[in-house]
């Protein structure tokens, strides 16, 4: 099977992980079924989905708990690479804390939720405005050198946040928002993790669904898509006929939608690995199909143009 190095790490994945936000993310989806949320972790990993993305607002908590509980279930620790994050803190409203007290306190809670004695991928949720951000890395690094995590990621840091952040080279994973819709990152965040051995995750790779091929204009939602931008009027039909173009594309080359926008991430520099979300366990396993497409050159530059 395809596997891929996160950053410098020793770390493997299958390039197509799990985002997890809809497993116990009740402050995110309403009317989340646990048991649905676990049978999705359970089919990720009996199919060699490694990569589980999670975090600690996801719940809060209970992400974690349910993803803690199913691993220990199937005695399966050492196939899975648990990512989670930390940073909201809520004595504060949830604001972000990057304070090396407040980062080694989450990782001890998020330990004990996950039911295991060490984190595979730990990230800094979201940048807060006064810790500096090697100090707050530099956290991480000593919970790496004792054993509490085994590599370190940031999530949503500008530029200047994670050249800091990476000062002294620490950093493995940077995940931030990235598809064809919002392609912000291409300009100088993709040089740099490029250069830097550093693997790019991008989330919202379907933009929440939007870029899968299954929704048309009468499609409603009752979660937090309504408030996006792009799910909305004109924006939403006019990213509906950019779809249909990939639709195209996807149906001469007899795949999915939603397979062919996901393999054009992966041919990014340093886009190493995917974590399309997933609430049912056939989107797991209908994601894996993913690996089976193969693009040209034309192909890509076609895709990117159409997202121009
Ligand atoms: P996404 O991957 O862009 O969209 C996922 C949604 O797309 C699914 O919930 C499903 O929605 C639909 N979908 C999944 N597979 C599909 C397929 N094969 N064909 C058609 N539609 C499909 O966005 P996301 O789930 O919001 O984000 C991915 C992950 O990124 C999250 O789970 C989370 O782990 C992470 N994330 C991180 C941050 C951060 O700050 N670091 C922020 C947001 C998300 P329906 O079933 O409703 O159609």
């Amino acid at each position: 099977t395809t596997s891929t190095q996160l950053g410098k790490s020793e770390l493997y994945v299958n390039p197509i992980g799990l985002g997890a936000n809809a497993v116990g993310g009740h402050n995110l989806y309403p009317n989340l079924d646990e048991e649905a949320g676990k049978e999705v972790i359970r089919t990720a990993i009996q199919n060699g989905v490694n990569l589980i993305d999670t975090a600690f607002i996801y719940g809060p908590r209970r992400s974690e708990e349910l993803i803690g509980q199913v691993i220990k279930e199937l005695g399966a620790r050492n196939q899975v690479v648990i990512a989670t994050k930390g940073a909201h803190d809520e004595n504060n409203n949830y604001a972000p804390n990057n304070s090396p007290s407040f980062l080694k306190q989450q990782v001890e809670d998020s330990l004990n939720r996950l039911q295991t004695d060490y984190i595979d991928l730990y990230y800094i949720h979201f940048p807060d405005e006064n810790t500096p951000k090697d100090e707050a890395v530099g956290a991480l690094k000593e919970l790496k050198d004792q054993g509490k995590i085994r590599s370190i990621g940031v999530s949503n840091f500008s530029m200047e946040q994670l050249k800091q952040a990476n000062k002294d080279g620490y950093v493995d994973v940077l995940q931030s928002e990235y598809n064809l819709l919002n392609r912000e990152v291409e300009r100088e965040i993709l040089p740099y993790t490029a250069a830097n051995q550093i693997t790019f995750i991008p989330y919202f790779p379907l933009v929440s669904g939007l870029l899968g091929g299954k929704y048309t204009k009468d499609t409603r939602f009752d979660d937090f898509r309504k408030d996006n931008p792009e799910f909305q009027g004109e924006r939403y039909l006019h990213n509906l006929e950019k779809v249909e173009q990939i639709r195209k594309i996807a149906d001469h080359k007899g795949v999915e939608v939603a397979h062919l926008v996901l393999a054009w991430y992966l041919t990014r520099d340093s886009v190493d690995a995917l974590i399309p979300g997933a609430k049912r366990p056939e989107q797991v396993l209908n994601n894996l199909k993913t690996l089976e497409v193969k693009l040209n050159e034309a192909e890509i530059a076609e895709i990117g143009h159409i997202f121009s």
